[in-house]
């Protein structure tokens, strides 16, 4: 049964905290950016505050083997600055028995990078780049194998579970689903996960509407099923960046040397007929920044979508577009936000990924509720200085997108079930 932290007595109990520790490192191995770890401190500190110890563990990077490059002991320091206690660090996360047995109340264990053991995806390592179908299979078999004895020496570190690492909460990986079947009755999820599934909630379950899904981004490839599920579910739909170009070629549009994607040209009429059959409203780009060059010093212009000039490409959403989005936001009461429209990297091209951060700050001020989910958007935000002007920022790139293609999350599930 499904605990929660608030509730749960931690007196004299250790618990094992599945975190994302994946933070940046540069060649010093000093962290650029600790943001994953001090969003998991109200979880740890409150374990701490209510008598309990914890054992916390995660992954950094993808080490395919035991490599130093990767070691969680270059965080240990500002893991203990953040969390207020000295945390111990176990070398081995799979010897870390005496350790955590001898763990006081208020007391803190890092456990080393769970990756260095192939047992935490479970995927075979090493094999031959000629191996069989036959060798592939019972390397796999093997791993699966030895995986349970994996996670079993993890679950016996502790008397309960927290699942604590949204980012990770798409994989079936030994440490943020399996493991939760040794806890039947002391499982439960972390103060940051519970965010992030209410803030999903939010906008999959209990939306407020006019509910809007602004999705831009590079390929339509990449979310095909993120937009197959939306078209179903929202009120608006408004389709941006690279991957709108191939809606506007699908419906005989001329797009010059825009990014585009032919194959999946039937996909996005499909999409279309959809939301047409459901009374959704999908609002394309009507005018585009075109560049004759895809650099910061190209020549542009600014022309309606559907007639981009050959030799050039579209690179920003132009203002005619922004401003019927601005509309469409600004009439919305729930918002949800995924890629950006524009090339944003390139400051020129940037005007328009900037403008729906600023629209998505003006309706949160407004009363509407905004989240913004999946790699490079919250990079925009974040870049931009509005990640505290919307409702909410999420951590989780390919989970927050597994999660708005309505699947359910396996490090989810395993907490629930
Ligand atoms: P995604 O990872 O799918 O969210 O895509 C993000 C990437 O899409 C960013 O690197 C943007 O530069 C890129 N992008 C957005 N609009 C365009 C465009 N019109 N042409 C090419 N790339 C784009």
């Amino acid at each position: 049964m499904q605990q929660f932290i608030d509730s749960y007595d931690f007196t004299g109990k250790k618990a094992i905290v599945r975190v994302d520790f994946n933070v940046p490192l540069n060649e010093n191995f000093e962290i650029t950016d600790d943001t994953r770890i001090r969003r998991a401190m109200p979880t740890l500190k409150k374990v701490l505050e209510k008598g309990g110890s914890v054992i916390i563990m995660s992954h950094l990077g993808r080490p395919k083997k035991v490599d130093a490059k990767f070691s969680l002991k270059h965080i240990v320091a500002r893991v203990s600055e953040c969390l207020g206690v000295p945390v111990q660090f176990a070398e081995d996360c799979q010897k870390a028995q005496e350790q955590a047995a001898a763990l006081k109340p208020g007391e803190a264990l890092l456990l080393e990078n769970l990756r260095y053991y192939a047992e935490e995806e479970g995927k075979p390592r090493g094999l031959a780049e000629d191996a069989t179908d036959e060798e592939k299979k019972a390397a796999k078999a093997a791993v699966k194998e030895s995986q349970k004895e994996f996670v079993k020496t993890l679950a016996s570190y502790a008397d309960c579970y927290i699942n604590d690492a949204f980012g990770t909460a798409h994989r079936a990986h030994g440490s943020t689903a399996l493991i939760a079947k040794y806890f039947p009755e002391d499982k439960m999820f972390g103060y940051l996960m519970e965010g992030e599934i209410k803030a999903i909630d939010n906008v999959l379950k209990n939306a407020e509407r006019p509910l809007t899904a602004i999705i831009g981004g590079s390929k339509v490839s990449s979310k095909l099923a993120v937009l197959k599920n939306l078209v179903g579910k929202v009120d608006n739909l408004i389709i941006g960046g690279g991957m709108g170009y191939t809606f506007i070629k699908a419906q005989g549009g001329q797009i010059g040397n825009s990014l585009h994607e032919d194959d999946l040209m039937p996909d996005a009429l499909d999409i279309l007929a959809t939301a047409k059959e459901k009374g959704v409203n999908i609002s394309l780009s009507v005018e585009t920044l075109a560049a004759d060059d895809f650099s910061a010093s190209a020549n542009t212009q600014v022309v309606p979508t559907n007639a981009i000039p050959e030799g050039w490409e579209g690179v920003d959403a132009g203002p005619a577009s922004l401003q019927n989005w601005k509309n469409i936001i600004l009439n919305s009461k729930t918002i949800l936000w995924n890629g950006p429209v524009g090339v944003f990297e390139i400051d020129a091209f940037a005007k328009g990924t900037l403008q729906i951060a600023e629209d998505l700050a003006e309706a949160t001020a407004a009363g509407a509720y905004t989240l913004v989910g999946g790699g490079d958007s919250v990079a925009a935000v974040t870049k931009m200085g509005y990640a505290d002007k919307v409702s909410y920022v999420s951590t989780g790139g390919g989970a927050m997108l597994e999660a708005i293609e309505g699947k359910e999350l396996p490090g989810i599930a395993a907490v629930r079930e």
